[in-house]
């Protein structure tokens, strides 16, 4: 039996052998930042109902949903910094060992680590997208006191520039997901749980054109038996890192 050293090894060999390594992340990479997930222990939707962020109720209830948006995007999200796992994908990126990151993440953590190309599959929450006009802005330019905030072009409801529940994939992120998907020779999901569609169909799309996968997680996801080609259990803030310092050895 292999252990937890023998796989971090194999890790590294296989990211450092790849030519178009990618990482695929989502909500686990934060997890170490003081984020928690939207489902499971410590998850989101066990304090907050999920309805604030259907798109139809954002319309008719904008009050409400922005009051609790506010609160856990912003109050408490805002004030989160980048843990070793995002920064050891940025190092990888400058370094040539990665060529991007697909994050279903919204925090923008992955871009204040450094890493330059970000492919947004959900958008992020760093923006502000205007519903009338689709003027955008940064966050931290609005005011967020009196809610819900305006658009200083037009007076139209502003909305976070994240995907709601009942709204579409952003065209280009999914197409620059999907290429990506095709085009690397190894993927690494990091704390992602397979449960999100269409997410969940860029890591498959991987795997079929034969990339090898390595999946980093704290338990086992709806990827392991699929797609997965070597598992790595335990938090990404403690294995990365741990596959940094094999990949200092090899290098
Ligand atoms: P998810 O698909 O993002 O799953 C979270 C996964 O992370 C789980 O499989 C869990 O086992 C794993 N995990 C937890 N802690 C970990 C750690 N320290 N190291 C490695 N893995 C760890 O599921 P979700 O939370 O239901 O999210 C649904 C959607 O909402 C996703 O698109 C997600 O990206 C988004 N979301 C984003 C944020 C954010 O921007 N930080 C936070 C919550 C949810």
């Amino acid at each position: 039996m292999q252990t937890t050293e023998d796989l971090i090894y194999r890790a590294a060999k296989a990211i450092k052998q790849s030519n178009f390594a990618v990482a695929f992340t989502g909500a686990g990479i934060s997890v170490e930042s003081g984020i928690p997930p939207f489902r499971g222990e410590g998850g989101l939707w066990n304090k907050y109902d999920p309805k604030i962020l259907d798109i139809d109720y954002f319309y008719t209830h904008s009050g409400r949903s922005w009051a609790a948006i506010k609160e856990i995007f912003y109050d408490h999200f805002g004030q989160k910094k980048p843990n070793k796992g995002h920064e050891v994908l940025a190092k990888w990126e400058t370094s040539g060992l990665l060529r991007s990151v697909i994050t279903q993440n919204i925090d923008n953590l992955h871009q204040e680590a450094g890493s330059q190309h970000v492919i947004e599959f959900h958008g992020n929450s760093q923006r502000l997208v205007c519903v009338h006009c689709d003027s955008i802005f940064e966050t931290s330019s609005a005011d967020l006191t009196d809610l819900p905030p305006r658009c200083v072009s037009c007076g139209g409801l502003l909305k976070p520039d994240f995907i709601f529940f009942g709204e579409a994939i952003p065209m280009l992120a999914y197409e620059q997901a999907a290429e990506a998907g095709k085009k690397c020779d190894l993927m690494l999901i990091i704390g992602a749980s397979g449960e999100v569609s269409p997410a969940n169909k860029i890591p498959q799309k991987a795997a079929d054109h034969g990339a090898f996968v390595i999946e980093i997680n704290r338990d086992q996801s709806l990827y392991t038996p699929k797609v997965t080609s070597l598992f790595l259990q335990g938090k990404a803030g403690e294995i990365l890192p741990a596959i940094d310092a094999i990949l200092q050895q090899i290098i």
